[in-house]
């Protein structure tokens, strides 16, 4: 497949959902070959498992003594539409805004502004079985030509037992808002996390229903997000992903490791892709 990047500049404005910092991201086309590379404060940050630095309650990256946090709506958005190479500077706080919650205003924004460019880049593709888990918790993948991805979990409140496999199709998830239960949001806060979080951007699940007004957006919306976090931690890999996932009631940790697993496991060794 060919690479792709941008046609221009894409910016966007919001708050942190954990910092509460108001943020500017300046997307930058970039040329072949670059990746997807966060900038913050003159410090290149590459989207690659070894620049994770956190993946509690959000996937975060570093270097040196910057950090970016909250990347994986942004990557999920990246990866489904393909966009291989991108610079994102990061202006204001350190946090990529959390607009709605989903994937939507990245989406809509960056889908007529993606270009293709002349070179190809090779999948990453699964080439064994491969499992992580922890605990009850695991995730499992399957070579497959296609990108599948199932999530399963148990989910507090009235929703219970949930699956969902995406096959494809963007408009599936992108729509899908980060969500939290009620009873969770005191601990969230003792964590000095969750400060920009809100009803405007975040599903609030109590134990009769959601708090938001005008409800969910799919019936399943919280097994679709558990699925765009995949997508979006998955393109730490720095290529559009091929395989058949499942993940057991994972989250961004689980998805770190196996993530790491199978980045050390590539022959292909994509790391060397970005110098
Ligand atoms: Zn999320």
């Amino acid at each position: 497949m060919r690479q792709r990047s941008l046609k221009e500049t894409l910016t966007i404005e919001g708050i942190g959902i954990h910092t509460g910092e108001r943020t500017k991201i300046i997307i930058h086309p970039a040329e072949e070959n670059t990746g997807i590379v966060f900038l913050r404060r003159g410090t290149y940050i590459p989207a690659d498992p070894d620049h994770v630095v956190g993946t509690f309650l959000s996937t975060d990256l570093g270097k040196g003594s910057e950090i970016v946090k909250t990347v994986e709506h942004l990557l999920a958005t990246l990866h489904l539409l393909r966009v291989t190479n991108a610079v994102i500077e990061v202006i204001g706080g350190c946090e990529i805004p959390i607009m709605d919650g989903s994937a939507y205003v990245f989406y809509k924004e960056m889908k007529s502004l993606v270009r293709e460019q002349a070179e190809e880049i090779e999948p990453f593709t699964v080439e064994d079985k491969l499992r992580v888990e922890s605990g009850e918790a695991f995730i499992e993948a399957d070579p497959c030509s296609c990108l599948e991805i199932t999530y399963e979990g148990f989910f507090k409140g009235y929703l219970g037992r949930r699956r969902f496999t995406f096959r494809g199709n963007a408009k599936d998830v992108v729509l899908a808002r980060t969500f939290c239960f009620d009873e969770d949001i005191e601990f969230i806060k003792s964590k000095g996390l969750g400060k920009g979080g809100s009803l405007e951007n975040t599903l609030v699940i109590g134990k009769n229903g959601v708090y938001n007004r005008g409800g969910l957006r799919y019936e399943d919306e919280p097994v679709r997000h558990k699925v765009l976090d995949i997508i979006g931690d998955l393109y730490l890999l720095g290529a559009p992903f091929r395989g058949r996932v499942v993940s057991h009631r994972g989250g961004h940790t689980l998805n770190y490791m196996f993530v790491k697993k199978l980045y050390r496991r590539s022959k292909l060794g994509l790391g060397s892709l970005r110098g």
